[in-house]
């Protein structure tokens, strides 16, 4: 049985700012150590209830958070930055379950550290009608593969928000949001047991779970920050402009669509003030 985690960095438990959760800052190197636990520890649990092959996908910044020689579960570790399927490259059809591990929510929710891919660009993203965060984009990703997500570690606001596109998803609830930039999180023990013990189960119940369900053709509609960045995001094609700082883009196929969102978060990166 082979489990794709995508790690992030923001949903780990008592990381509450930025400072903790970039390269050369002075807290990174402690905070990133409790990333790599948290890491460990869904794969434990996913070893503990039968799963024998990992892919760990880096998603966060540069996308070099871990360090391979203390992956648990001698997983494979695709990092780096630059890849065309970002948060969910390596994903394909031959996995079973996918694992979303330090996750935050979208721009627009109470999260801690909320953003939608590009804090300074992209205020809101709705996907079929509904607000979601990386996790209901990235799900375009795994609908496009037909493999279900069945756990997500993070914040209790992060963790409701996955489970509007990924119904029945289980929760590692590592933190409970208290403000942007605040937290109550769990000691960082507690949370790798929790996060362990919701592995174990997700793979346990993984007969029952089912990829995300988006209805096809799906629509992105993007919110941008100001008006150049959603002109400048009708450079691509398929992108429409649909308002002063509104586009929307609507694919029949799901990882298509997926990447042309990824396009416009590369491209308005570079205006982004
Ligand atoms: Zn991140």
């Amino acid at each position: 049985m082979k489990v794709f985690i995508s790690s992030d960095m923001e949903g780990t438990a008592g990381v509450v700012d930025w400072n903790q959760c970039l390269l050369g800052q002075s807290e990174y190197e402690h905070y990133r150590l409790l990333l790599q636990d948290e890491v460990n520890a869904a794969i434990e649990g996913a070893l503990e209830a039968g799963a024998h092959e990992f892919l760990v996908n880096d998603s966060h910044s540069k996308m070099q958070n871990l360090r391979p020689a203390g992956l648990a579960g001698r997983a494979r570790y695709l990092s780096g930055r630059h890849k065309p399927l970002y948060m969910m490259q390596g994903l394909d059809s031959s996995f079973d379950a996918i694992f979303f591990v330090s996750y935050h929510g979208s721009m627009s929710s109470a999260a801690p550290l909320s953003h939608t891919y590009n804090p300074r660009a992209i205020s809101e993203v709705s996907l079929n009608g509904t607000v979601v965060g990386e996790s209901g984009i990235n799900a375009l990703v795994a609908a496009g593969h037909g493999v279900p997500i069945v756990l997500i570690t993070g914040d209790d606001v992060t963790a409701a928000e996955a489970a509007k596109v990924s119904p029945g998803v289980h929760a590692a609830v590592v933190k409970t949001a208290v403000s942007r930039f605040a937290a109550d999180s769990l000691h960082p023990t507690d949370a790798c047991d929790l996060i362990r013990t919701q592995a174990r189960a997700a793979i346990e119940g993984l007969a029952s779970a089912a990829p995300p369900a988006i209805t096809l053709p799906a629509t992105l509609d993007v919110t941008f920050r100001n008006a150049d960045l959603a002109d400048m995001a009708t450079w691509i094609s398929g992108v429409e402009r649909t308002g002063t700082v509104t586009v929307a883009i609507t694919d029949d196929d799901p990882i298509r669509l997926f990447r042309t969102f990824i396009c416009t978060v590369l491209l308005t990166r570079d205006i982004a003030e």
